[in-house]
């Protein structure tokens, strides 16, 4: 989509901050908006809104992303779980938010 700024990023005509995955179809990268540490974004190349409107087989590699990329985040951030929250604001173009956490976190995200 032509004015997407996440389409733009997996295009690669803007420069992705530190990315855990990419493969075609899916990339994994840190928002730039980092409201803790470590907050990574997973989209899929492709242009959807909503998550229950991605193809089937696109958003099991979409979750099979997910998941792989949570566990280098718990490692890298040092941290006790990932949350993952899918909302589809802010930018119109589908993108799954991990947060590396600590239980003993008491921020809402
Ligand atoms: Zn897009």
């Amino acid at each position: 989509m032509e004015d997407c700024i996440f389409c733009k990023i997996a295009a690669g005509e803007v420069p992705k901050r530190k990315i855990h995955h990419e493969d075609g179809e899916i990339v994994s990268f840190l928002d730039l908006d980092q409201r803790i540490p470590g907050h990574t974004l997973v989209i899929p190349t492709s242009h959807h809104r909503w998550f229950y409107d991605i193809p089937d087989e696109l958003s099991n590699k979409l979750y099979r992303a997910a998941r792989v990329v949570a566990q280098e985040l718990k490692k890298e951030y040092g941290a006790d779980y990932v949350q993952l929250s899918i909302v589809g604001e802010g930018v119109a173009h589908v993108h799954v938010h991990l947060l590396p956490r600590k239980l003993s976190d008491s921020v809402s995200l």
